[in-house]
């Protein structure tokens, strides 16, 4: 075997026993929540690592991945196809500019981070344009942002917000409403956040039943985002390790 071939099978079996780690915490957590360990996602978030690790997770059954920055995504992306063909899928996980917009709709299975009636309008017009390109034929799936401490800089939408973006997306066209993503705020209780989450994702639900989706948890409090009813956990340094130097 060739020193390349030693470095990648030793990789593999580091991300193999990380994945298997998490997904025990995973079902830990829904076990202890009484809910089945299939209501909730793992999404492995690849974000400064490699396409070649995304082709080691794709050999270790994922199909879905979150990014968070377009240029970084776009180009891993060129790089993974051309070692899989098969498609997976692609989330948006990160603060997205309006001027990206157009390149994500290329590639985005789902944005998590829409948070302004701006970003929905010029999403769902990238959209148009990736259809006329023949470069995508579905719409985006979108879940709304929510600002729970009311500092939007942060990103999110504040909450007062929610039902009249929501309503723009539900109107797009070109985008598929599908629920809620929130971050704890800096130095809040995990439970604190995700208890609120929880609730405005309940009263999304009521106008939006398919917006079913809730977005929570990462790599340090996925277990209580669980508590709180998530579907879909982000989690980047669980299972992919610290951030490789640059
Ligand atoms: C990076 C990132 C994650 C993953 O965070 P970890 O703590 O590394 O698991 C989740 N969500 C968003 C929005 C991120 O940017």
């Amino acid at each position: 075997m060739s020193e390349r071939d030693v470095a990648r099978d030793a990789r593999r079996d580091e991300l193999a026993e990380r994945l298997a780690a998490v997904r025990a915490r995973l079902a830990a957590a829904a076990r202890a929540a009484g809910r089945p360990p299939s209501d909730v996602v793992l999404l492995p978030v690849t974000k400064f690592f490699p396409a070649s690790d995304v082709v080691l997770l794709y050999e270790l059954g994922c199909r879905a991945f979150g990014e968070s920055r377009e240029q970084e995504a776009s180009a891993k992306i060129a790089e993974f196809r051309e070692s899989v063909a098969d498609p997976v899928q692609w989330h948006m996980i990160g603060r997205l500019q309006r001027n990206k917009a157009r390149a994500v709709a290329r590639w985005a299975h789902t944005v998590h981070s829409v948070d302004s009636a701006k970003l929905t309008r010029a999403l769902a017009t990238g959209v148009r344009a990736a259809y006329d390109a023949q470069e995508r034929s579905d719409p985006v799936r979108v879940l709304l942002q929510v600002s729970l401490d009311g500092d939007t800089q942060r990103g999110g939408v504040l909450a007062a917000e929610l039902p009249l973006l929501a309503a723009e997306v539900a109107g797009a066209e070109e985008l598929e409403l599908g629920g809620l993503m929130g971050v704890p705020p800096l130095g809040w209780e995990p439970d604190r956040a995700f208890e609120q989450l929880a609730a405005l994702h309940e009263r999304l639900r009521e106008e939006h039943p398919e917006a079913s989706e809730l977005s929570a948890g990462m790599s340090g409090d996925l277990e209580h985002a669980v508590r709180w009813g998530s579907t879909c956990v982000r989690v980047g340094t669980a299972v992919m390790g610290s951030r490789p130097l640059a």
